[in-house]
Parts: structure tokens; C-alpha cells; sequence
């Protein structure tokens, strides 16, 4: 594998595969990589002859007093990580290279970002759609696989690449999980003993509301008042926010006759942790 941190470097390792008619597949990532990104890779490695994996922590999607600081960061573990699963080159830029001095441009992509996740952390979707349009337009690859967990984040960046006719096909990789139904995330490193055992919650949460709309429930009051009542059994977890909408628009639905998603974000000390689950149609 090999790791470049310039556009030049970038673009000539690109280029010599693209001359011999290399597919690529890319995956974006902000690091402190998990089970759950490297079946990203896995997804990518089976869609191309080359992948391509960046690792960025994008400060324009991380709002003021939000862990952009804090966020973990290992490179060389990471490196490794990605190096065992056969990833072919490794982009890790600093800042300046993905904002060059004089770097103006804001993506913002109206109605599915503008809900839920974009009305609560007020910018972090004009960061996430900049720096992905920004990186696809450096990686130019064929595929670029991002995950399900971050639903709302998947529906925005579908948008953009159609907005914007960017020749690449976007896949959305199913959210892996531990054994006891956690999400895998890189910020579930930052949770205690106790808040680990109490996080599962979430998750058992999102299944009992499901199971209440698949035994007849329609009204998305209902489901969503039971999957309240599921997770306020654990004490340690604090609901920050429940949306049930359209799985494609994002747009709150008044009855659940299609599919729609059922996304939550919890508060474990000070820990935010988010999850989703897709039913109904
Ligand atoms: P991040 O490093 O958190 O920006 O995530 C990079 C990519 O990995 C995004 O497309 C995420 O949706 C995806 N991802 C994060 N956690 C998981 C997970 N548990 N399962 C599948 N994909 C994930």
C-alpha cells in the first residue's frame, strides 16, 4: 500500500492506473478505523481493481465546542489496518491541502441535509458535502462506498453526486455492529465501562419500535413513542433526537405506508452516538 499526502502524488498514482484501465473505488473516512469501515473497503475491493482510502478529519463538518480536537487519530495504526486488507493506496492529507489557502467554496445541498442531523448541528452538512465533492473531485473514482449508519449523510451525498453529474456510483454498505447490537463508531472509544454496557440500548431501542410498526402500527407518533419508552429503561442514556421519515426524502412522514428510516442520536455522558434502522414499504 502506499500513503501520499499531496495532490501531485495523488493524482500521477491515479493516473498510471487509469492508464492501464484500473477501475477505482474509494472510501472516505476520518480515521480511527473499525470493523465497520474496513467492510467499506471490503464493498470497494470487490467493485474495483484499485481502492483508494482517505483518512481526514474534516474540520468544516465539526461544529464549535463538537470533539474535533478530541476526535482519535492513529495513522499508523490505521495505515496497518488498511494495508492487511489489501487497500492500494492511502490518501491522508493535512488541512491545507484540501483547503488551500484562498479555498472558498461552500457545498450546500437544500432539503435532505436541511432536517434532523442539519437542523441540529447547523453547518455539518455544508462541511460533509464540501469535503466529499472536493475528494471525489481529487479521487475521481468509479464507486465510492459510504455506510448506512450515517443515513442522512448517504441521502446528501446522493444529491450532490446527481446534482452535480459526477461520474461516480454511490453504494451504501450496511452499518456493522458488535455482537450486542452497538454500532461500530469511532467515537465509541470515548464511552466508559458502564456507558458500553448501557449503549446497546440504542439499538435494542430502534428494533422494538420496528417490531411495533411490523405487528400493525402506522402512526408514526406511536412507533416513535415506543421506541421513547424502550430506551428510557436504561438510565444512562439520554435521548438527544428521533426522526422517522422518508427513507429517501428525509422529509417526516404523516403514516408509515413506504419506507422510511427511524434515526436517533443518544447522549452517554458526553458522548453523542447515533443509529437507524430502515422498515416499512
Ligand atoms: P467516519 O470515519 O465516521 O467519517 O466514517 C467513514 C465511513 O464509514 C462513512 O461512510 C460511515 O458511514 C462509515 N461507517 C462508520 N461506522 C460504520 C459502521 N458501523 N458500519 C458501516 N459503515 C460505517
Amino acid at each position: 500500500m502506499k500513503t501520499v499526502t499531496n495532490v501531485f502524488d495523488l493524482r500521477s498514482t491515479l493516473g498510471a492506473w487509469r492508464e492501464k484501465g484500473q477501475r477505482i473505488a474509494f472510501v472516505p473516512t476520518m480515521g480511527a478505523l473499525h470493523a465497520g469501515h474496513l467492510a467499506l473497503v471490503d464493498h470497494a475491493r470487490k467493485s474495483a481493481g484499485k481502492v483508494v482510502v482517505s483518512i481526514f478529519v474534516n474540520p468544516t463538518q465539526f461544529g464549535p465546542g463538537e470533539d474535533f480536537e478530541r476526535y482519535p487519530r492513529d495513522l499508523e495504526a490505521d495505515a496497518e489496518k488498511l494495508r492487511d486488507a489489501g487497500v492500494d493506496l492511502l490518501f491522508a492529507p493535512p488541512v491545507d491541502v484540501i483547503y488551500p489557502p484562498g479555498f472558498a467554496t461552500t457545498v450546500h445541498v437544500a432539503g435532505v441535509s436541511e432536517g434532523m442531523e442539519g437542523a441540529r448541528r447547523p453547518g455539518h452538512f455544508d462541511g460533509v458535502a464540501t469535503v466529499v465533492a472536493r475528494l471525489l473531485c481529487l479521487v475521481l473514482p468509479d464507486v465510492a462506498v459510504f455506510g448506512q449508519k450515517d443515513a442522512q449523510q448517504c441521502a446528501v451525498v446522493m444529491r450532490l453526486v446527481a446534482d452535480l453529474g459526477l461520474p461516480v456510483e454511490v453504494r451504501v454498505a450496511p452499518t456493522v455492529r458488535e455482537a450486542d447490537g452497538l454500532a461500530l463508531s469511532s467515537r465509541n472509544a470515548y464511552l466508559t465501562a458502564a456507558e458500553r454496557t448501557a449503549a446497546p440500548a440504542l439499538f435494542r431501542a430502534l428494533l422494538v419500535a420496528q417490531l411495533v410498526h411490523e405487528l400493525g402500527e402506522k402512526k408514526p407518533e406511536k412507533v416513535l413513542k415506543a421506541f421513547r419508552l424502550a430506551l428510557e429503561t436504561e438510565p444512562l442514556i439520554s435521548l438527544d433526537s428521533a426522526d422517522l421519515v422518508d427513507a429517501a426524502t428525509m422529509r417526516p412522514v404523516e403514516k408509515i405506508d413506504r419506507s422510511v428510516l427511524l434515526a436517533a442520536a443518544v447522549k452517554l455522558g458526553r458522548t453523542r452516538l447515533i443509529d437507524n434502522v430502515v422498515f416499512g414499504g
